[in-house]
């Protein structure tokens, strides 16, 4: 880092990306052996620094309990990791396809090519999932990678430069460090695909820099995601279940659910619900550990100023528990009752402990309420009526879908993770992260014999009678 420091940013990216393309062309299709191998350092890696890592992270939060980064960070990278390990000689294959008579007798295949260098933003909530899972991807699909953390983790940044650089070539995966002209700088950068996890306003300003470039992007985005109480839902189980994907991380979750869409007989029962549930997993919340701190000062101010605008403008503030302590930014949770769309906690993403309640009539009510607004990262769906939760499946598009729980879509390797519209593009996790990673090149082998080679000029009678098979089969 030391000379790193006197050149620009500009510069330090550009040498990096041109050392780590140079080593992509020395070997433009690595091995399974050594792809294994870079996900095995990968695991390594993490293994060797968890401690230190979870603890940088905790000091980045001001308070974030060692579980939540194990269970929400580690173990799920750790899982991406495995599953890209177990599948990868599978993902790798060269498919064979059928051909049609223009190809015939040929064949045909698809190989699937490392892109080269893939660049990665990451967001400050889950720093270490949402840095390496997209890297498990790349790796896993022979790419190089630039990892750019956010600027609000910089004690986690530093600590995974340090693991990354123990483990890891400066040409095969690097670290960039610094603030948002630096991240600018980055994603202008011509990189052979780029991840972007973050706002979507950022994520904005990510793709028109990518496009300049024509780099290939993956945004994986933000938004409000609803949660449906359904009329068939059981509260006693669903409302636990909602609270702990709003509370986790304090509602600083991309997938959280951002409100509830109640029946309006239902919520009354649902606010005592979530009350209870709040207490259950949260007590003595000012002195909780296992209740995360609120990023910055900045990120505190702006919920406080969602609760105190809605109070303002005559929603009912409803404390699910006491012990805010802003000098610790621990908030504690709230639901709102009778907020509307001139108040900005149901315009924003909200990403805190705050739950607006929205009460319904009607199923194709809630429905409207969720189409009219953004295409959400996730919806949330709770209830026992198959033919309500087909309505809502068919009726409603998301990033994912979890029916009966929270959040827990996004830890299934096996699905495909990313968002629609405003909360994203493409997606990755699993073969989907392998693929977006990869060229799926298309290659047609041409027989001694041509189907087409019949139809070479000068046209006579074959040209004719076969034209006219074709005008009858196409
Ligand atoms: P953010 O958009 O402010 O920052 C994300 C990253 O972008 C940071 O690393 C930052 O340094 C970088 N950045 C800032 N300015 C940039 C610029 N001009 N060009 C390029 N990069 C720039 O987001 P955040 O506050 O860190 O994270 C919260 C947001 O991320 C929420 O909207 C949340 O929903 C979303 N998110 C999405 C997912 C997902 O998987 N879809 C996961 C987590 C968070």
């Amino acid at each position: 880092m030391g000379d790193r420091q006197a050149v620009s940013p500009e510069a330090v990216i550009e040498s990096v990306l041109s050392r780590q393309r140079a080593a992509y062309l020395a070997d433009i299709n690595p091995d399974l052996a050594l792809r294994r191998d870079r996900l095995d350092r990968l695991e390594r890696m993490i293994l060797a620094w968890q401690e230190r890592l979870a603890q940088a992270i905790s000091e980045d939060f001001g308070n974030r309990s060692p579980v939540v980064t194990t269970l929400a960070d580690i173990v799920p990278t750790r899982a991406a990791i495995r599953h890209a390990r177990r599948h990868l000689k599978g993902w790798m294959r060269r498919r064979r396809v059928s051909l049609a008579w223009t190809g015939q007798p040929g064949s045909a295949l698809i190989i699937r090519q490392p892109l080269g260098v893939v660049g990665i933003i990451a967001p400050w909530n889950y720093p270490l999932n949402l840095m390496l899972s997209p890297l498990v991807g790349a790796l896993a699909a022979g790419n190089r990678a630039m990892l750019k953390p956010s600027e609000l983790t910089p004690r986690f940044s530093e600590v995974l430069d340090a693991a990354v650089k123990e483990f890891f070539a400066e040409d095969e995966v690097a670290v960039i460090t610094g603030g948002p002209e630096v991240a600018a700088a980055f994603s202008a950068a011509p990189f052979d695909h780029l991840v972007f996890t973050g706002s979507t306003a950022v994520g904005r300003k990510v793709a028109e820099a990518a496009a300049r470039n024509l780099t290939p992007v993956t945004l994986e985005l933000g938004g409000k995601s609803p949660a449906i109480i359904d009329a068939s839902a059981d509260l006693d189980s669903a409302v636990p279940r909602l609270i702990w994907g709003k509370l986790l991380n304090s509602g600083q979750t991309c997938v959280a659910p951002d409100y509830a869409l109640v029946p309006r007989d239902r919520v009354g029962a649902f606010v005592a619900a979530a009350k209870a549930a709040a207490e259950r997993q949260y007590p003595r919340l000012s002195s909780n550990p296992d209740y995360t701190s609120i990023i910055s000062a900045r990120h505190f101010d702006r919920l406080a100023g969602l609760i105190e605008e809605a109070r303002d403008k005559g929603a009912e503030v409803i404390e699910l528990l006491p012990g805010t302590d802003a000098a610790r930014r621990i908030l504690a949770p709230v639901v709102v009752t009778g907020a509307n769309d001139t108040m900005a906690l149901m315009r924003e993403e909200i990403f805190g402990p705050i739950l607006p309640v929205i009460p319904y009539d009607t199923l194709d009510e809630a429905l409207a309420f969720v189409n009219a607004r953004d295409r959400p990262l996730a919806l949330y769906w709770f209830g026992s009526d198959r033919a309500a939760e087909g309505r809502v499946l068919n009726g409603t598009i998301s990033g994912g879908v979890t029916v009966n729980d929270t959040i827990l879509h996004l830890a299934q390797d096996n699905l495909p993770f990313g968002g629609v519209g405003a909360s994203g593009d493409g997606a990755y996790h699993g073969e989907a992260g392998f693929v977006a990673m990869s060229k799926e090149k298309p290659v047609l082998r041409q027989s001694r014999l041509s189907a087409v080679a019949l139809l070479y000029p000068p046209y006579g009678r074959v040209a004719a009678m076969l034209l006219k098979v074709l005008a009858k089969f196409g």
